[in-house]
């Protein structure tokens, strides 16, 4: 199996819990490897380019609103299949369906403000590392 990457973010509410570092131990204990990783208070501007594709969907304003509303970790994860298996260990977009140990089903309140976000495909990844980190800042 192909070692990859995929882009991670830890969100307002998980930060607002404390949470950083229960999330890392889940994520590790999940064979990804956190290769890269910063604490960052994103703009509205960031946030309505990262959330582009959602724009015309109700909760866009929200959304952004929620991202916006105190610090985030971003982070680039390796590991095989990275993209695929940190959807898995994310679990569901609305925690009321997500898995037993799975980050959404442990922390998340809501569908809105749901933990986590990770990458849905390799292609994305690349394009949302590329928005956060520059090379030099990712080591593998
Ligand atoms: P993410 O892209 O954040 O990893 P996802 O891929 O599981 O999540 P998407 O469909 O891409 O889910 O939705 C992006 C984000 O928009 C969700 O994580 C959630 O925070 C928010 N969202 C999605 N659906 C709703 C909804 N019905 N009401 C409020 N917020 C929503
Ligand atoms: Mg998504």
């Amino acid at each position: 199996m192909a070692v990859s990457r995929t882009f991670s973010i830890i969100k307002p509410d998980a930060t607002a819990g404390n949470l950083t570092g229960a999330i890392n131990k889940v994520i590790e204990d999940g064979g990804l490897r956190i290769i890269a990783q910063r604490r960052i208070r994103m703009t509205q501007v960031q946030a309505e380019r990262f959330y582009a594709m959602h724009a015309e969907r109700p909760f866009f304003g929200e959304l952004v609103e929620f991202m916006t509303s105190g610090p985030v970790v971003v982070q680039v994860l390796q590991g095989e299949n990275a993209v695929p298996r940190y959807r898995k260990i994310m679990g569901a977009t609305n925690p009321a369906e997500a898995d037993e140990g799975t980050i959404r089903k442990l922390f998340a309140k809501s569908i809105g403000e749901n933990s986590a976000h990770g990458s849905d495909s390799d292609e994305n990844a690349a394009i949302e590392i590329a928005q956060f980190f520059s090379e030099g800042d990712i080591v593998g």
